[in-house]
C-alpha cells in the first residue's frame, strides 16, 4: 500500500531539500536558495526606513557571552558547544583505534571557546555595550544568523541549522514596545503580500524542566512573545514563521546596556525564520516559483 508523501519527503524528491544523513540538516536547491535570498531582500524593503545598522557575525559565539547570555539556564537542551581535539600523538592514534572499533572517539574532545549561536541577535548584545550608553535613539540593527538548535525532527520547518534575520532594538521600555508593534504590523503586511494564511498569537519559548513551565506561563500572561504562525506542515500546528520578543531588561541588565538617561536599556527582536517562510511558500503555491501568482512572484521581483 502506498503511503501519501509527507512534506518532508516531497521536498527531497522535488530536489529542494537534500538529506545529509541528519535529521533536521539539509542541503538546499538553487531554487530554494533563490527563494529564500529574494525573502532576505522584501524584509530589507520592509525594514529601509528603521535605517538600522547592519552586522553580520559568523554563526558562534564566544563562550564567555554564552555563559553570560544565561542561556542554559532555560535552554539547555538546544546549545549546540563546539569541541575540539587538542591532544598529542598518543591521543591521536587513540582516537584513530576508537573509529576503527566503532568506540566513542569523541570523550577527549575538549571545549574550544566557541558555542553555536542559538538566534541571531545574542552577538548583538555585548558588542553594542562595549561601545558605552545607547545615544537618544537608541540603536536598531540588522542581522542575520546561521543558528543552531539540537531539535532534530521529521518537520522540515524544524532544522537543527537554519538562517534567521533580524532586527533588533535597544533603548527605553517606549522605544522597543514601538518597535516590536510596528514589526507586528509590518511583518503581517509582508506575509499577506505573499498570499499565505496566517494567524498572530501570543506564545512563550520551549524552555526546559519543570521551572520552564512557570517561565512560560508567565511569558504569556506578560505577552512577552508574540507569533506569526503559518499552517506548513499541519493545519491544526501552524508554524512560527516570524517572532516578535520583547526581552524586558534581561540582556540590559546582562551586559550593562544603558540609556542616556542612565536606565538599564530594554531590548526587544523581530526574527523571521528564512527557510520556514519559503517551506511555506513551497506549501502553499508549488514547488515551482515559475507558477506561482503572479502578485506573489512580482513581489520577490519574479522567477
Ligand atoms: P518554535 O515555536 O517553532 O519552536 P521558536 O519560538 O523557538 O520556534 P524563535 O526562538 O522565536 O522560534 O526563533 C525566531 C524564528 O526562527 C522563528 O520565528 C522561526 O521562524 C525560526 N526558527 C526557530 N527555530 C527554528 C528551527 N528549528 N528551524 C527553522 N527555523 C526556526
Ligand atoms: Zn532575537
Ligand atoms: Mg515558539
Amino acid at each position: 500500500m502506498d503511503a501519501t508523501p509527507t512534506f518532508l519527503e516531497q521536498l527531497i524528491a522535488a530536489g529542494h531539500l537534500i538529506p545529509m544523513g541528519v535529521d533536521g540538516l539539509y542541503g538546499k536547491s538553487g531554487v530554494f536558495e533563490d527563494i529564500l535570498d529574494k525573502l532576505d531582500r522584501l524584509i530589507s524593503r520592509h525594514g529601509a526606513a528603521q535605517q538600522a545598522e547592519v552586522m553580520r557575525f559568523p554563526p558562534a559565539i564566544s563562550q564567555q557571552n554564552f555563559e553570560e547570555s544565561e542561556y542554559l539556564k532555560t535552554f539547555p537542551h538546544f546549545a549546540g558547544t563546539v569541541h575540539c581535539f587538542c591532544g598529542d600523538e598518543r591521543e591521536h592514534r587513540r582516537v584513530l583505534d576508537c573509529v576503527a572499533e566503532g568506540k566513542d572517539w569523541t570523550e577527549g574532545q575538549k571545549a574550544s571557546g566557541v558555542v553555536l549561536t542559538p538566534a541571531a541577535c545574542y552577538p548583538s548584545y555585548p558588542v553594542i555595550a562595549r561601545r558605552g550608553p545607547l545615544s537618544e535613539q537608541g540603536v536598531t540593527l540588522d542581522l542575520l544568523s546561521y543558528c543552531f538548535r539540537h531539535e532534530p525532527s521529521l518537520e522540515p520547518t524544524r532544522l537543527q541549522l537554519f538562517r534567521m534575520r533580524e532586527y533588533v532594538r535597544m533603548g527605553t521600555p517606549e522605544q522597543v514596545l514601538a518597535f516590536r508593534q510596528h514589526w507586528l504590523e509590518e511583518g503581517e503586511k509582508m506575509m499577506r503580500s505573499l498570499a499565505l494564511p496566517l494567524i498572530i498569537d501570543v506564545a512563550n519559548d520551549p524552555f526546559f524542566g519543570r521551572a520552564g513551565r512557570v517561565l512560560a506561563a508567565s511569558q504569556r500572561e506578560q505577552k512577552l512573545k508574540f507569533e506569526l504562525l503559518v499552517p506548513v506542515n499541519s493545519e491544526e500546528n501552524p508554524t512560527a514563521c516570524l517572532s516578535f520578543n520583547y526581552h524586558m531588561d534581561h540582556f540590559g541588565l546582562i551586559w550593562a546596556l544603558r540609556t542616556p538617561g542612565d536606565e538599564v536599556a530594554h531590548t526587544a527582536c523581530v526574527g523571521f525564520g528564512l527557510e520556514r517562510i519559503t517551506l511555506a511558500l513551497f506549501r502553499h503555491h508549488g514547488f515551482d516559483p515559475k507558477a506561482w501568482p503572479a502578485e506573489v512572484q512580482a513581489v520577490l521581483g519574479g522567477f
